[in-house]
Formats: C-alpha cells, structure tokens, sequence
C-alpha cells in the first residue's frame, strides 16, 4: 500500500483525491492518502510520495508556515532529505517548488513567474505535448504561472507549442497546468508508477 501525503493548505485538494483515486485503479496500485495539514501529519504519514496542489502561493506560504501548521518547512524538509523523492506540484504547487522561499536552494531547477499567462480572465484550456506521458494531455492553465527559464537539472516534461509547461528535477514535477482537474490522471499515474518504484528501491 503506497501513501500519497496531499498538502491541503488552500485550493484544489478534492480533485487530486479524485484523480489519484482514478490513478490507483488504472495502475493497479493500492494508495492511502494522507490529507496534511500540519508537520507531523507528515510525520505520522510516512508517505512514499507527496501531492502539491495549486491555490494562491501567498495564502499557502502564509498558512504553511504559520507555526499551527509549520507544514511548508516540514515539506520541503522531506523533499530535500532524499533527491528521489516524488513530488507532484500543480500550479501554485509549481510555485513553491521552484521558489520555495525559504533561503534553500529551488526544487526543480527552473525559474518562474506567478501568474505569467496573465490573470483569471486569461485562464484558458490548451492541448499541451504531456513529453513525460509520450502523448498529448488536455492542459488547464488557470492564473498560471509561467517558466522564464530552465537550467541543466531540469528535464521538460510538458509543452505548450514550444514553451515548457512542466520540468522535472530528480522525481519532483512542477507543472503550471492543473492535471487533477482535466479527467486525465496520466501525471497522477506517473506519480503512483514512480513512488512504487522509490518503494521498492528504498526497502
Ligand atoms: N496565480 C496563483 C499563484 O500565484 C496560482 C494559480 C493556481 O494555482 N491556480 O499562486
């Protein structure tokens, strides 16, 4: 039984549930889900991969470091503890991987720009090139950020026309667009497929 910790400081936490509940039947992989909302939630979890879900970064900055929470340093302390850890970050969750504002260095080796595609009335829906998935997936950019660059640790793993919509540093994921609101649970595949395999590796 793989357990999936979902940070639910702010914004889409349900439909990841749905998504990854999708996930698990199409891959055949037994999840429990492990809703966090502060640090030892974390703890206590001991989850083998973690979703962070899109909202408004500054909300989620505020209430994961509030110290009732302290959830957004005890995450990215899991993160950085083991570099193959899978992260799956939509969005605002996009966000805090490249920035994770915490004098650290960034999670995935890009930087990024809150709200680049311009704002709510510039939320649009877009084929996008899923290079992690082999195929095309239905991309929804809401307030998106946008990536101004990508450095040598970072793989594409997503395209909008020539633009990177999705990068990847070791096993963390940093997409602007929202999967878990698409129908398509390819990405939340991905994310069961390579925390089964983290499992198994790290026993
Ligand atoms: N614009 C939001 C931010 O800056 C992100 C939007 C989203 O997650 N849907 O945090």
């Amino acid at each position: 039984m793989l357990r999936i910790g979902l940070v639910m400081l702010q914004g889409a936490r349900h439909s990841h549930i749905a998504a990854l509940e999708r996930a698990s039947k199409e891959t055949g992989i037994d999840i429990k889900i492990h809703e966090l909302r502060k640090s030892s939630d974390l703890d206590s979890s001991e989850a083998h991969a973690i979703v962070m879900p899109g909202g408004e970064s500054t909300t989620m900055r505020l209430t994961g470091n509030d110290p009732v929470s302290s959830l957004l340093p005890a995450v990215f302390d899991w993160i950085r503890a083991d570099a193959e850890r899978p992260v799956l970050g939509t969005c605002a969750g996009a966000i805090l991987l490249a920035e994770p504002g915490d004098g650290g260095d960034p999670l995935v080796d890009a930087k990024i720009e809150r709200n680049g595609f311009g704002t709510q009335a510039d939320s649009f829906q877009s084929t996008i090139e899923a290079l992690a998935l082999g195929r095309e997936f239905p991309g929804v950019f809401i307030r998106a950020p946008r990536f101004t660059s990508s450095g040598d640790k970072a793989q594409v793993t997503a395209k909008l026309g020539n633009e990177a919509v999705g990068v990847m540093t070791n096993n963390r994921m940093a997409l602007t667009f929202h999967p878990e609101l698409s129908g398509d649970s390819g990405f939340h595949d991905w994310l069961l497929r390579t925390a089964k395999k983290y499992e198994a590796d790290s026993e």
